[in-house]
């Protein structure tokens, strides 16, 4: 046998087991993991490192109109941070817009992304208007390979559906096999909140979280989970951030509801007290739901030690503080918190912020990969062919050195925005190379690979119920 690469005796995870092996890869797929014969293949030293299949990102906004802006990331630059950060592949969202035709919003966003994403993509649907004449609308999109749709409980007037239409897609996917991935939190009450702060002349940053309570996420979830039940049908929860939330699901999944939920690193490392920075600093911050009172972080860590979460994903969608390239900014916010574009980036810190908690003892390295890959391959159609290191699945490998250490700082980082969350942050860990498909796209601080590298990934209906 010969091959292209051999990733050579490195420390192979994943989600079930820990070995030391070499990874062997021909035509961009795993040929075999085991001791292996290099011959005249390109051979990677992985010794002392850890090799892991690449990451997962099922949450990311790239080239996204929003709030009166655009995300300061596109395709090529969210791509490009996404694979330094030892992701190889993302499902961004295609967005419909009121009145038009799922296939449209699709078209739209293939275009965005053709040719100009370094990772392998998807997408799932935004679902904004769903008239039961359009509902079989979703059934060409599973079959075109789009088989999850995101719906809105917040965001009134610009996404947010009602429960009629919540149902009719809920029920929608028992028939065609999607799955309907949710944001929950209560959009009306916190509209009244925000109106109230407004005119008591409540404008910073802070009141952004202020007007958006726990409660409102765990009441939000709690419906559509009862909603779910009545579709008798799975349901996922996008960016989870309340400890009152999970509950909710963790309640459900004992009564043996098929419920899941993701949640985000900016949940798990950061808080409340970040709004409460000097000046308009706490706008970084301003993203939904928002950021918890510290102690949450501590229920969600349990939570995905205790499978309560499955899935960490980013929901990278960023803004430039400042007005860049004609590109409006957060600073559209600075008279009124309600207008300042929800979003942060995170795509190219996760893999590394949640190394680092393996490495202080948080969650062990298998259930890293688990969170970070393998099951959100399971529960998004992706696997076997991502997700794991066995013989025929995608080369998508990355190599992290466990013995080094690495600082986020805006100058190192690959995404077209003006700020970091991170800033200065130092974590155990460097991811030192990334293969995309056998492709050899990171080596340190240098892209080798093309920006073009990703393929779009046609996605099955679920394989479960
Ligand atoms: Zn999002």
């Amino acid at each position: 046998m010969s091959y292209d690469l051999v990733v050579k005796g490195g420390t192979v995870v994943t989600a079930a087991d820990t070995f030391v092996a070499d990874v062997a890869v021909s035509k961009g797929k795993v040929a075999a993991v085991g001791q292996v014969a290099a011959g005249d293949a390109k051979v990677v030293d992985a010794r002392g490192q850890i090799v892991i299949p690449g990451g997962i990102d099922v949450h990311t906004h790239f080239d996204m109109p929003f709030m009166g802006a655009t995300t300061a990331d596109d395709f090529t630059t969210g791509s490009t941070a996404a694979v330094f950060g030892g992701t190889t592949s993302v499902i961004d969202f295609a967005i419909q817009k009121k009145g038009e035709a799922l296939r449209q919003a699709f078209d739209t966003w293939r275009e965005k992304a053709e040719g100009k994403s370094a990772v392998d993509y998807a997408f799932h649907m935004i679902v904004t208007d769903l008239p039961e004449k359009q509902v079989k609308e979703m059934d060409k999109m599973v079959d075109e390979g789009v088989s999850s749709f995101k719906l809105f409980m917040a965001y009134p007037g610009i996404f947010m559906s009602d429960d009629a239409t919540i149902f009719r897609a809920l029920s929608r996917t028992k028939e065609n096999g999607g799955m309907i991935c949710m944001h929950a939190e209560n959009g009306g009450v916190i509209d009244v909140l925000v109106q109230k702060a407004l005119a008591e002349g409540k404008i910073e940053p802070k009141y952004h979280a202020l007007t958006r309570p726990m409660s409102a996420e765990a009441e939000a979830t709690r419906r559509a989970i009862a909603l779910a039940e009545m579709a008798g049908v799975p349901i996922y929860f996008v960016h989870l951030s309340a400890g009152d939330a999970m509950d909710e699901v963790r309640r459900a999944r004992e009564r043996g509801q098929p419920v899941f939920a993701e949640t985000c690193p900016q949940y798990l490392y950061l808080s409340y007290d970040d709004y409460e920075r000097p000046g308009f600093e706490g706008a970084k911050f301003v993203m939904s739901p928002p950021l918890r009172p510290k102690g949450n972080e501590e229920r969600l860590w349990k939570g995905l030690v205790r499978n309560d979460l499955q899935v960490v994903s980013t929901d990278h969608c960023s803004f430039c503080m400042k007005v860049k390239g004609g590109k409006a900014g957060k600073e559209l916010g600075k008279k009124d918190f309600s207008k300042i574009p929800n979003g942060a980036p995170g795509v190219e810190t996760r893999m590394l912020l949640l190394w680092d908690a393996v490495s202080k003892g948080k969650i062990t390295q298998n259930r890293f990969v688990e969170i970070t890959s393998t099951t959100p391959a399971k529960l998004f159609g992706l696997y076997p062919r991502k997700g794991h290191l066995s013989p025929g699945a995608d080369a998508d490998i990355v190599m992290i050195d466990p013995r080094k250490k690495h600082t986020f700082e805006l100058k190192n980082l690959h995404a077209n925005v003006d700020y970091n969350p991170y800033e200065g942050k130092t974590v155990d860990g460097e991811i030192t190379n990334v293969f995309v498909r056998g492709q050899h796209m990171v080596e340190g601080s240098k892209l080798l690979g093309r920006t073009s590298h990703g393929h779009f990934l046609r996605r099955p209906p679920r394989s479960f119920n």
